[in-house]
């Protein structure tokens, strides 16, 4: 059975995509202009760019880091999430979280997180690659008001490094000191924070739950935050 993880002076940083909010089609949308966005960097086609994307997304977990090791070049966030998460994107994922809003639980997850921020209303916030435009358009398309802590996007913060970038632990214990639960979908994320930090890990993960003195792995966002 997994016990209590964190009392409530615990800071809590929670990632949005795949956590908070999981819909198949809107991320599928996203993704889509990921691979364009490798295969027009790489100069290659479309398909061959998805398969390069898709197989070194894990290990380096955000696409224009993992195209910095493919090329060999530095590739600007700036450049990726302007890409990426252009007007068009935004307007097609807003479209199909409004034709199918009940594929995600953006609400459920909304009201978990209201109910951590009403219990501890400065400890908890959103910590995300993603540039804080793509939260505010999906909380939008779901006819949600912002969430009720602080949106932090992890490049702003952390002078320019990603939830993956191997110095980003270090950066973020700078800023939010060493008594931090950090919740993500991405094991590569929850790897780099385990590793580079003393912060605990909770992994939200399909199959059976477990919990380590480190890294604990819950099946929702409701369970991770239940845990807290
Ligand atoms: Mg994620």
């Amino acid at each position: 059975m997994l016990r209590s993880l964190a009392p409530n002076t615990t800071r809590v940083a929670i990632d949005f995509d795949g956590v908070l909010f999981r819909h198949p089609r809107a991320h599928a949308i996203v993704a889509r202009r990921c691979d364009r966005f490798v295969a027009e960097k790489l100069g290659i086609s479309l398909a061959v760019g998805r398969e390069l994307n898709r197989a070194t997304y894990p290990a380096f977990g955000h696409t224009a880091r993992a195209l910095e090791h493919l090329s060999g070049a530095p590739v600007s966030l700036e450049e990726y999430n302007a890409f990426v998460y252009a007007p068009d994107v935004l307007a097609a994922a807003t479209d199909a979280v409004r034709r199918d809003a009940g594929a995600h639980d953006l609400a459920r997850a909304h009201d978990a997180v209201r109910a951590l921020a009403a219990r501890d209303d400065s400890r908890a916030f959103v910590l995300t690659d993603a540039p804080v435009r793509w939260l505010e358009a999906m909380y939008a398309a779901s006819d949600l008001p912002p969430p009720d802590v602080p949106v932090v996007c992890a490049a702003d913060a952390l002078a320019g490094r990603l939830k993956s970038d191997p110095e980003a632990p270090a950066a973020a214990r700078d800023l939010w000191g060493d008594d931090v639960v950090l919740v993500d979908d991405s094991a590569a994320i929850a790897s780099n924070f385990v590793r580079g930090s003393p912060w605990r890990v909770v992994l939200v993960a399909p199959g059976p739950s477990a919990m380590g003195a480190r890294l604990t792995v819950a099946r929702s966002v409701h369970e991770a935050i239940g845990l807290l």
